[in-house]
């Protein structure tokens, strides 16, 4: 079972209490039923009832608590915190979003040296509370270097906040919500803590029509000590940004999560559905449109399961996860959008209907490319790991694969932010010679011709400017290390090849796409154009595998999951 399926769920944890999470989570929402989810989802009703569940069961408290903060039977896993993400996600947003803000938030108090705040924070945790992050503002968006919030030394040693903070998740319940900022007429950044109970807190609004608070809130002199301030200077910028690093993982896991639902969904319905004396599954597009989706998302999850093993065993010595990371968020949400695309062209109509999952999977789909920075911010990230990935490679000890009850303190003390271009990375042609396959071997060749352009045909210094340009580079860029993390995933789950070689099909075309679009650009010059051409090739046509996928795993999840409703 590759998918998830909440019904005949398998996964291998290290303990019992780690499965009886994910059990329990699952018996919420299959009890809770699709009709009430729906219902919820429809009135925007604030998830009461989930968080208390979670209290009940001291989720977060178990699973986002250090072990050195509790009673030392918690730990921040990733192991497992990747497979909760995919639970709640498979269930909606909403649910995955106060998860995933309460994450945020947590951030840059476990990042910091205030012992006080991360024992708050631990005691807050076992009795159910959520958390916030508030870093963006209305007015500076991506901008988070330009914050207005300020804090104001008094002449007592203490301070007063003074700012507003938009699109902040739990801004309306959290006790701790996270604020970053700047000491007022310096240039130096600070986080600190802010309680939305505090009278000088005022809530504004919701920004957004849904179950989701992502509030606007403003602190009018909101009275600061110490004992509040998580970090100050680099540190709180540093936190900042390795917040967002440990956070930005987790859409990929959300992407994947609804995509999964609306995959059984929409298959249920196509399959049943007779037209002119057919099934919809019948249709030699339909059956494409599928087969594509499939593939997509079993690659999606690959190379999420793999990435987390990179970040679990990250150290100062091996920063590699903060390519793969920036991957995670960019690359497998916008391929979550691609699969809801595919499925939606396949169920038309139904895709609109208020009593389908697939509806709300595909309003909300859209989120997680945009959160945490948009996929152009991580793209100008991703970049600058390019020369080093592709040309100069490293030495590393082999990753395994990280399914033990380790707690990853690593992503609390991830240390500075800068130095990204000078991080390298094992050479990535011993995961493509892990199998010989058709499409895989296209796409060899397709790399080899993009390096030979890089080289031979580089881009100007007006074109290194123009980011239009450069996106595109990266999206190429992106493809190598997205089918690497895939390939050693693929081994390590032992992955049936026909499979396997159907994801490379998708890759190869996706890849042309890039070099047409490249060589579209204005400004590209004519030997680029002719590397282009080169670059935009067909995969390997294997119809006995094609039809192969499509009997052995795709058709065969038909009636494999359906909502209780
Ligand atoms: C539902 C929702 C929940 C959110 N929750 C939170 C939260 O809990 N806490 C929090 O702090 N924030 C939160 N956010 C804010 C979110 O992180 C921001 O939306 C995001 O940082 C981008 O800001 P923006 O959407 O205002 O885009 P803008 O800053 O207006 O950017 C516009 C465009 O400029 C371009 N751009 C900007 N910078 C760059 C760059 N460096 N390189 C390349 N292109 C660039 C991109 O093309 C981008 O699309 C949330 C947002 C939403 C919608």
């Amino acid at each position: 079972m590759i998918l998830f399926n909440p019904k005949k769920h398998e996964r291998y944890y290290p303990d019992e209490e780690s499965r009886e999470i994910m059990q329990k989570t699952i018996a919420f929402f299959e009890n809770k039923g699709l009709h009430s989810l729906k219902k919820d989802d429809q009135e925007r009703i604030w998830y009461r009832e989930f968080l208390d569940f979670m209290a009940k069961e001291e989720i977060l408290y178990k699973l986002l608590t250090p072990s050195k903060y509790s009673d030392g039977k918690t730990r921040w896993d990733m192991w497992r915190i990747q497979q909760f993400n995919e639970i709640i996600g498979f269930y909606g947003l909403p649910y995955w979003y106060t998860w995933q803000v309460t994450i945020l938030g947590l951030g840059p108090i476990w990042m910091s040296e205030n012992e006080e705040a991360k024992a708050k924070a631990a005691s807050l945790l076992k009795t159910g509370s959520i958390f916030a992050f508030g870093l963006s503002e209305r007015d500076h968006g991506a901008d988070v270097y330009s914050t207005s919030m300020t804090l104001s030394p008094q002449a007592d040693g203490t301070y007063l906040a003074n700012g507003s903070k938009y699109y902040i998740g739990n801004a309306n319940e959290a006790d701790m919500v996270s604020t970053f900022g700047k000491i007022k007429g310096t240039d130096e950044y600070v986080f600190f803590i802010a309680n939305y109970k505090h009278n000088s807190y005022n809530l504004v609004k919701n920004t957004v029509n849904s179950q989701n608070y992502v509030g606007e809130y403003i602190l009018e002199d909101y009275p600061i000590t110490d004992a509040d301030i998580l970090a100050r200077g680099p540190q709180a910028w540093d936190n900042a940004l390795n917040t967002v690093n440990v956070g930005k993982y987790n859409l990929g896991w959300a992407s994947i999560g609804m995509a999964t639902h609306a995959f059984y969904e929409a298959l249920n319905h196509a399959s049943k559905r007779n037209l002119y004396g057919m099934f919809v599954t019948d249709f030699p597009h339909v059956k494409r449109m599928f087969i594509d989706s499939y593939a997509r998302l079993v690659a999606m999850k690959l190379y999420a399961g793999r990435t987390a093993d990179y970040m679990r065993s990250a150290s100062l010595d091996d920063r590699r996860y903060l390519l793969f990371d920036p991957i995670m968020k960019m690359k497998v949400t916008t391929q979550g959008e691609e699969v809801i695309n595919l499925l939606w062209d396949i169920i038309a109509a139904k895709g609109f209907e208020k009593d389908t999952f697939f509806e709300m999977a595909a309003r909300d789909i859209r989120a997680l490319p945009k959160l945490e920075g948009t996929v152009h911010v991580n793209i100008a990230l991703i970049i600058k790991f390019l020369q080093n990935y592709l040309f100069n490679p490293a030495e590393y000890p082999e990753i395994p694969q990280r399914s033990d009850a380790a707690d990853d303190e690593f992503l609390f003390r991830q240390g500075p932010t800068r130095g990204l271009a000078k991080i390298q990375f094992h050479d990535y042609n011993n995961a493509f010679s892990l199998y010989n396959l058709p499409n895989l071997k296209i796409f060899k060749e397709q790399i080899v011709t993009f390096k030979e352009m890089l080289i031979k045909a580089s881009a100007s210094k007006e074109q290194m400017k123009d980011i239009d340009v450069m996106l595109t580079i990266g999206e190429m860029f992106t493809l190598v290390p997205y089918a690497q993390l895939l390939l050693e995933n693929a081994k390590i789950y032992k992955l049936d090849e026909i499979i396997l070689d159907q994801i490379f099909d998708f890759i190869v075309r996706d890849f042309s796409k890039f070099a047409l679009e490249l060589h579209n650009k204005p400004s590209s010059t004519e030997k680029q154009m002719e590397y282009c051409r080169k670059l935009m090739r067909k995969p390997n046509v294997d119809n006995e595998r094609y039809n192969a996928v499509w009997t052995k795993y795709v058709y065969a999840l038909n009636g494999e999951y359906e909502m209780n409703y």
